[in-house]
């Protein structure tokens, strides 16, 4: 069924081709009307990237965007993934693990250090990538209504086919309809499905924002971002084990995943493989 809302007699209007005769205006058929030509649900990097060349195209464009907060809590701002707990985070991490590798090489190049006075601060880091997401976040914001496209922090759901309801964390409910609409909702991490998961174990959604050092660390999975995660914990200094159930980065090369992973042991990231964890 197409529109929930169209009656019997609407029906046998259509079948009888009178009701295209009635939306005739002026002698032109008109269409329906809605609030918005696109709503785009989703604001990561292909939403707000969708969004904008709709609107330079002249559309009218909506985009809801809403974090679920994680088990922890954890929620985060306009950008999606990759700007909030994805590749800007990770990235900056590497880099503070990169820095401190930097440091440790310097006394080999003439550079006299006070080794003792070599200390890393998690807060700091943290504090430092999300004043930074903050920045990205504000100007996702800015570079929307620059284009004209409309911003709600709205939870989307269907309710017909041209009609969502959005819901935003006050529990405000709004409803919108569209001619089109781009579901760009990206994916979140998925927890183990084992008892005590929720209650003891992280996802990288959590991490880049944790208030805390995680320490010695347990990495469950051998995706890219769990070897990256892995990789610069263990450059900050921490004692991490990856645990593998089957290979290393599954899609991707074998001969260079290998490599990778050779190259994280002799880095002292030690392996766990063939197995899965049964509870935490
Ligand atoms: C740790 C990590 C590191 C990564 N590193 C890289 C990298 O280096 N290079 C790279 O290319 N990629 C990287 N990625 C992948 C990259 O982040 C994703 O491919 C990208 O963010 C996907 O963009 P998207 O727009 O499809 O979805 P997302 O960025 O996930 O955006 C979807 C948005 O929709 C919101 N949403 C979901 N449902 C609804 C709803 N019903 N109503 C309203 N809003 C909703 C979500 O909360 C989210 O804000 C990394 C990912 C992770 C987790």
């Amino acid at each position: 069924m197409k529109e929930s809302y169209v009656g019997v007699a609407e029906m046998g209007a259509h079948r009888e081709g009178t009701l295209h005769k009635l939306l005739e205006v002026n002698g032109q058929a008109e269409g329906p009307s809605y609030d918005y030509d696109l709503i785009v649900i989703g604001g990561g990097s292909g939403g707000l990237a969708a969004s904008k060349e709709a609107a330079k195209l002249g559309k009218k464009v909506l985009v809801l965007d809403f974090v679920v907060p994680t088990p922890l809590g954890t929620r985060w701002g306009l950008g999606g993934t990759c700007v909030n707990v994805g590749c800007i985070p990770k990235k900056l991490m590497h880099q503070t693990a990169l820095l401190g590798q930097a440091i440790r090489d310097a006394p080999k190049f003439g550079w006299r250090l006070d080794e003792n006075a070599i200390k890393h601060s998690w807060d700091t880091m943290t504090e430092a990538v999300q004043n930074y997401i903050g920045s990205l976040n504000w100007g996702y914001r800015v570079s929307l209504r620059e284009n004209s496209v409309t911003y709600e922090n709205a939870y989307g759901e269907f309710v017909g086919p041209h009609k969502i309801k959005a819901t935003n964390n006050k529990g405000v409910v709004k409803f919108y309809t569209a001619e089109r609409f781009l579901i760009a909702t990206g994916e979140r991490p998925r927890y183990l499905g084992i008892p005590g998961d929720k209650e003891y174990c992280i996802t990288s959604d959590d991490l880049f924002s944790l208030p805390y050092c995680p320490g010695k660390t347990l990495v469950v999975g051998a995706s890219y971002v769990a070897l990256e995660c892995a990789g610069f914990l263990a450059g900050l200094g921490l004692d991490v084990t990856v645990m593998v159930r089957s290979i290393l980065l599954r899609g991707f090369d074998q001969d260079m995943a290998n490599k990778v992973g050779e190259h994280m042991e002799e880095h002292g990231i030690k392996f766990i493989r063939r197995y899965v964890p049964s509870r935490s």
